[in-house]
This record gives structure tokens, C-alpha cells and sequence, in this order.
């Protein structure tokens, strides 16, 4: 190598790291000294070492999209897949959640309807699923169905309703919670139905109810309206109806047993 060349490369080393924030590789410029000990130990050529820290810096940036679009998701808790117990819910079939879980759905806007009694866990999967929604790329916003009707019949009468039906169908996916715990007012049945227009075959719905859908006239208030809503998250769609027991109930029975064994067992000992 010249002297000029050996000059240039010399200035290129001291600029590394400005370079390096300019391009915005922060994970390699941060891990720098470690990813490069490593690829010394490891004997990697150029090639080898280039994909090494190409690898971290797609590793973080991933790691930074996910943990962004589940704080825009607002979800009211953290739940995963990992940690649903199907064992638990024998009505949930763990073959359809892991399908569901590749959010092929999403992608093709289709909704998802999860039924059930209160306590079985359709939170935790409307969670889950939002969360495996995210980590594939689509955005996802939570919102509780009382929360969303009240945000829109306000939009409405302050004349931004508008905007409100805008904010709600951007979301490649929206998850709709506990929709049925209360009965909609009139108007709200309406707004509701808009809402469900405007991303009909756009984007995905995640509705949990604890109510069937029989019964989604009595929940809006007005059959002609629920049928419309119906027939469009019904067109492309799944549905998981979740039978038995309260998770929470069968948790606190369950330390209930555990009560009772240990008496038993005192009594024996005594
Ligand atoms: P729902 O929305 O149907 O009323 P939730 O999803 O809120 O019920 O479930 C109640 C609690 O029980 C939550 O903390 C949830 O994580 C937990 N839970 C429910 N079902 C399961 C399950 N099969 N495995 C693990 N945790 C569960
Ligand atoms: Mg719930």
C-alpha cells in the first residue's frame, strides 16, 4: 500500500465511529471492540465478519420496531402465546393459534372473533396475537370497545369524527376488547358500523365478546345495524369460541385444593 493510501485509511479509522452514527448502525458502532474480539477469535474473513455485524445491526433494529409499535399498540397488559397454558382451555386449539399466530390473517385483512364467557383468556390471546401481529410488521393498535364508542360519539358531537374513523383505520390491524359488556347506545351502534366499513377488507379486526353473536342485536341496540356489522366482519373471516371454566377462578380453586391438602395432611401428622 502507498503512502496515500495508507493516509486515507488511517483517517478513515479515526472517523469510524462519526461514521458509523451517520449511518446510523448504532448496535455495531455501540458493540464495536466485542463484535470485533469476536470475529478475531472466531478467524472470520472480511466477508464472514462484514455479515456478522450486519446481523447485530439487523438484530437491533428489529428488537427497536418491535418495542415501538407495541408501545403505539397500547396494550393493557403484556401477554404472550409462550404463555397461554392450553391445557388450561382444552376449547382452544393450539393447531389454529399457532396458524393464526403467522398472521397470514392480518395480511389479508381478515377478522378474528373471540367468544367466550369472562375469564377464559380472550384478552390474553387478542394480546398475544397483536403482539405476533407487530413482531411481523403490521401496525396494531388496542382499544377497549366502551373506550372506542366513547371516543367516537365525542369526535362526532365536536365535529371531528372525521379525523377519529381516520385515527381507527390506520392500524393494519385494530383489536376491539370486551365488545358486549355493555349495550351500545343508539348513536353508538351507528358510529361502530362506520368504523367497520371503513376498514372492511382493508385492514383486520380482532373483536372479543363474551357475548355470541346471536346475541350482538341486543349488544348494538338495533338488529338492521348489527346484521350490517356482522355481515361484514363475518365475510373473510375466524372465529375461536372459548368454552369452560375462568382462568382466574380455576387459579384461585386450584390454591383452594392446595388449602385443603395441607389441612389434611396436618391432620394426619397430628
Ligand atoms: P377474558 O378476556 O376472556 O375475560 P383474560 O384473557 O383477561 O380473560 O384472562 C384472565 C386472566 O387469566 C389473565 O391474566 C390471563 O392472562 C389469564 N389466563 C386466561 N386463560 C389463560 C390460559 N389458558 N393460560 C394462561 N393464562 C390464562
Ligand atoms: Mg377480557
Amino acid at each position: 500500500m502507498g503512502a496515500a493510501a495508507k493516509a486515507s485509511v488511517a483517517q478513515a479509522l479515526d472517523e469510524l465511529v462519526p461514521m458509523l452514527t451517520r449511518l446510523q448502525l448504532t448496535a455495531i458502532r455501540d458493540q464495536l471492540d466485542s463484535l470485533l474480539d469476536q470475529a478475531a477469535r472466531a478467524e472470520l474473513n472480511l466477508r464472514e465478519a462484514l455479515a456478522m455485524l450486519c446481523a447485530a445491526e439487523v438484530a437491533r433494529k428489529n428488537e427497536r420496531r418491535i418495542q415501538m409499535g407495541l408501545s403505539i399498540a397500547k396494550f393493557p397488559c403484556v401477554r404472550t402465546l409462550e404463555g397461554f397454558e392450553y391445557d388450561a382451555q382444552p376449547s382452544v386449539d393450539p393447531k389454529q393459534v399457532r396458524e393464526l399466530a403467522i398472521s397470514r390473517w392480518v395480511a389479508n385483512g381478515d377478522s378474528l372473533l373471540l367468544l367466550g364467557p369472562p375469564g377464559v383468556g380472550k384478552t390474553h390471546l387478542a394480546v398475544a396475537l397483536g403482539r405476533e401481529a407487530i413482531v411481523r410488521g403490521y401496525s396494531t393498535l388496542f382499544v377497549p370497545a366502551t373506550g372506542l364508542v366513547t371516543a367516537l360519539a365525542r369526535a362526532h358531537a365536536e365535529g371531528r369524527l372525521e379525523e377519529k374513523l381516520l385515527h381507527y383505520s390506520k392500524p393494519k390491524l385494530l383489536v376491539v376488547d370486551e365488545l358486549g359488556y355493555l349495550p351500545f347506545e343508539p348513536n353508538a351502534a351507528h358510529l361502530f358500523f362506520q368504523l367497520v366499513s371503513r376498514r372492511y377488507e382493508r385492514g383486520s379486526m380482532l373483536v372479543t365478546s363474551n357475548r355470541s353473536v346471536s346475541e350482538w342485536g341486543g349488544v348494538f341496540g338495533d338488529a338492521v345495524v348489527a346484521t350490517a356489522i356482522l355481515d361484514r366482519l363475518m365475510h373473510h373471516s375466524h372465529v375461536i369460541t372459548i368454552r369452560g371454566d375462568s382462568y382466574r377462578l380455576r387459579t384461585k380453586r386450584r390454591a383452594g385444593l392446595v388449602h385443603q391438602a395441607s389441612a389434611d395432611l396436618a391432620t394426619k401428622t397430628d
